[in-house]
Order: structure tokens, then sequence, then C-alpha cells
């Protein structure tokens, strides 16, 4: 039948959102697990205690071994430790976040509240270390709220969060106002989780209608089939009756009444059956409007999710900074065109791209001065390659390409355009003309490559144009 034709390939639509929906609920939590660790490594270095109990929480997001229980433990002990921390004389504070945090340190702004305890510079580090953390989980949070989406209540209070925790001095409010992000992350998390329950739960109604359908159509099917066989017995007993009494009589008037009479039988049965025939029409008819009414109202709401998942997977794809397809989107870009170099074979050059003395910006000139670098140079990336190349940030001031159908040295003849252009920029940083250069590292894939081998050696290439002099593009040689 073919409206059951058109609800099968509707479940299997339904079912492809649900796996988009889950790949886009497995990006969001990547994000925030991500978004933990480096709020842990952030935290490190007040105690041994609290050190151990964060390195145990990333542990366990490394492992994916998360058990709300244990965790809401680990919690517990967490805040006990941030509790005690207020009790605490003196803390050491040699201690630098770990190496995947790459947000450079606000500065500190104003003075730090006097604490009421006379010529302690133990207290006065203390709370100039606790301010900074505190400012660097203001940025990651803002990092963390343009990359997730809640609830509209959920989303004003984190921002007011954040807005305290970038300039508030006072401890007592900002150690609040940490214990509030990690319940907003957690929160997060289970958010996922609870919207998938909830999306099985309707897909469930819905199967539980489709199977009423089905229910219904079957069993007209079976009184129709009953109505049919009581015509045909009908029919075929006044047949049989009529010939019977054909045989017997040979009275031509009284066999010509009998004939007649049988007629009329028959006459009444087929229109009994008609009768109820248009019944059953009538009662099928409503149902098939019923189920279409349904089944536009679930297109409607397939098609609103499948839009929400499309926005949401290209934010979770893009960098914020310069809105350049991010790592996650470079993986999965690598993955695609390395097997469709496999089938194919036609050259493909991969390309790492790093800015020289970048560092050197950012110290001259501000981590502003420096973002903005990083947006022009993706600007200029994205507009001066082909629609066909691909371009990504990989982190920090690095940027990695792809070449398709495209020799090692047709690519350096490109990158080495784009570094001619990119260093005769006028950038002025305070007054000061600014030149910015790059250096890049190429590599065609050969037969022996995997996604990480030809990676490692266009790496390598670029390590090699760094130790030549910076400003300029090498491809790696074969077996190099
Ligand atoms: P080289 O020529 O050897 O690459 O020198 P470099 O200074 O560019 O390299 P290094 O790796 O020493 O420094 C990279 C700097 O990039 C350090 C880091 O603070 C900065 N950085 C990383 N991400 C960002 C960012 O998002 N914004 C800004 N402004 N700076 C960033
Ligand atoms: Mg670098
Ligand atoms: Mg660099």
């Amino acid at each position: 039948m073919s409206s059951d034709q058109t609800w099968k390939e509707k479940y299997v639509q339904e079912l492809e959102t649900v796996n988009q929906q889950q790949e886009q609920w497995k990006a969001e939590r990547n994000t925030l697990e991500r978004m933990l660790v480096r709020t842990s490594l952030a935290s490190e270095g007040q105690t041994p205690e609290l050190d151990r109990l964060l390195a145990r929480v990333r542990s366990d997001l490394r492992k994916k071994k998360i058990d709300v229980k244990t965790w809401r433990e680990l919690q517990r002990q967490i805040d006990h430790q941030v509790a005690l921390l207020d009790d605490l004389p003196s803390l050491k504070h040699d201690n630098q976040p770990g190496p995947s945090v790459n947000i450079a340190p606000e500065p500190v702004a104003g003075a730090i509240a006097d604490t009421g305890v006379a010529g302690s510079d133990d207290i006065d580090d203390t709370n100039s270390q606790r301010l900074r953390i505190a400012r660097r989980v203001g940025h990651l949070l803002g990092q963390l709220l343009s990359r997730v989406s809640l609830e509209s209540v959920a989303e004003a209070h984190a921002r007011n969060l954040q807005t305290a925790l970038l300039s508030s001095d006072n401890w007592d409010e900002l150690r609040e106002g940490l214990n509030q992000v990690a319940d907003l992350i957690v929160a997060a998390v289970t958010r996922s989780q609870r919207e998938f329950e909830a999306f099985l739960k309707r897909l469930d109604e819905r199967l539980e209608v489709l199977q009423e359908h089905f229910s219904v159509q079957s069993s007209a099917q079976s009184d129709r089939q009953a109505a049919a066989e009581t015509l045909d017995r009908n029919i075929r007993d006044e047949i049989e009756q009529a010939g019977r009494h054909i045989e017997a009589s040979d009275d031509i008037h009284g066999l010509k009444q009998s004939v007649s009479s049988h007629l009329e039988g028959i006459g009444e049965a087929v229109g009994r059956f008609r009768v109820e025939e248009t019944e059953r029409e009538k009662l099928l008819f409503e149902q098939l409007m019923a189920m279409q009414e349904k089944v536009a109202i679930m297109e409607a709401h397939s098609e609103q999710m499948q839009g929400q998942v499309r926005k949401e997977r290209e934010r979770a794809m893009t960098d914020l900074l310069t809105q350049l397809p991010n790592r996650e989107a470079w993986q999965e870009r690598l993955a695609f065109e390395f097997n469709r170099w496999k089938r194919h074979q036609y050259p493909l050059t991969i390309g790492v791209l790093d800015i020289d003395l970048f560092k050197r910006v950012n110290d001259s000139y501000g981590h502003k001065a420096g973002d903005r670098v990083l947006q022009l140079v993706a600007k200029e990336l994205k507009s001066r390659l082909r629609t066909t190349d691909f371009v990504a940030r990989f982190g920090g001031e690095e940027f990695v390409l792809l070449f398709p159908e495209t020799p090692s040295v047709d690519a350096q003849a490109v990158m080495d355009k784009l570094r001619l252009h990119i260093s005769a920029l006028p950038f002025h940083f305070g007054g000061e003309p600014v030149t910015i250069t790059f250096s890049a590292g190429l590599a065609a894939f050969t037969p022996e490559d995997t996604e990480e081998s030809v990676f490692e050696r266009s790496d390598r290439a670029l390590y090699i144009a760094k130790e030549e002099g910076r400003n300029c593009v090498k491809i790696s040689q074969p077996g190099g």
C-alpha cells in the first residue's frame, strides 16, 4: 500500500535525524568536556589535594568514565577543597596553567582588595592568583556560551556570571560564581541526554499511532473479505435454488415467478454489500485524512529539527575568532579528501601554515592586535584560495590547507603568491607599520601515506622553512 511506503520512508528519515542529532550532541559534549579539562587545568596549583581531584576529573573524562554518583561525590570533595582554600594562610604560586590552555592571561584589572592582614604578600599573591583564575574561567565561559545552546534563562544567568568573573574583585562572590559555572556545565551535559530521551519518547508515540493505523487497516481488510464471502454465498444459494426449481418444475408460470424472486434476492444481497462497502470506504477515508494530518505535523517537526541540527553543527565546526572551519571540520574534510584520493589517485597536496614570530605581535601590541592579525590573515586565506581548496584554523596561529587535484609545486606557487600578498599588507599597530609573514610546509599524498603521515611530513617541511629563516614555503621531499 503506498501510504505504508511513505510511512516507512518517514521513519527511515526520522532515524537519520536521530543519528544526526546524536552526532551533534556528541560534538557538544566533546566541547563541554574539553572546556572542563581546560578549566580544571586553569585551576591547578592551589593545593595538592585539589590537584589530585582535578586530575581525577580529567582522567575520568579521558576514559569516558563519567558516573553521575561518583562525580557527585567528586564534586562534593572539590567543593570542600575550594572552601578550605579560604582558610589557607598561603599558597604555592609557582604553578603555571597547563599547556593546553592557550588563552593568554588578561591583565588583572584594578587593585586587589585589601584583605585586612597587614603586610602579607602571600595573601596578595593568593588573591591575584584567584582573580586570574576567575578571569580565565570567565573567558572560557564566554567561549562555551558561543558553542552550546542554553535555554534563554540559563543563557542570561551565564552571561551575568561571565561579567562578574571578568570584572569582580570580591573573592567570595567569585567563588560562588565558580561553583555556579560548574553547575551550568553539568546541567548542559545532562540536557543533551534529556533531550534525546524526550525525542525517543516522541518517536515511540508516533510508532504507536502507526501501529493503530495498521490494525484499523487490517481489520477493514478482513471485514471486506467476510462481506465478499457472504455475498458470494448468498448469490450461489439463490442460483442453486433457482436451478433446482427449474429442474423440478414444468410449470412455466411458476418457474418465471421463482426465477424472478431469486433474482430479487440476488439484487438485495448486492445492494446490501454496496451499502456496507460505502460505509467501509468512508471510514477508511476519514482514517486516511487523520493520518495525513499527523504526517504533515511530523514532517514540519522533523524539518524544524533538521534545521536546528544543521545550524548547531555549523556552529560546532566553525572557529570563533576567524570564522574559518575549525579543527573538527578539518579532520572531517581531511578524511573525506583522503578517501576520495585513494579512489581516484589525482594529485592531492596538504599544507601547514604558521605565522612568523607571532608571539612578538602579542608581546609588543597586545593580545587584541594579535587576534586582529589572525582574523585578517584568515580573511585573505579564505578569499584568495580557490573554492575547491580548503583552509581551516588548526589552533593558535597555525592554519592547515588542502589542495585537491594540485601537485605540490603548483600549491607552492599559490602559497608563495599568498605569502607575498600578506607580507605587503599595511598593518598598523599603535601608529607603527608592522609586517606580517608566514612560513609553510607542503606535502603531496603518496601511495604509502596515511592521513597522519602526510600531515607529519608537511609539518616537518614547515619546521625546515622556519629553520631556513622563515617567510618561505617548503615542500616535503619524498621519503623525507
Ligand atoms: P615562530 O615564527 O617560530 O612560529 O614564532 P612564534 O612566535 O609565532 O611561535 P610561538 O609558538 O612561540 O608563539 C605563538 C604565539 O601565538 C603564542 C601565543 O600566545 C599566540 N597565540 C596563540 N593563539 C592565539 C590567539 O588566539 N590570539 C592571540 N592573540 N595570540 C595567540
Ligand atoms: Mg605555531
Ligand atoms: Mg608562529
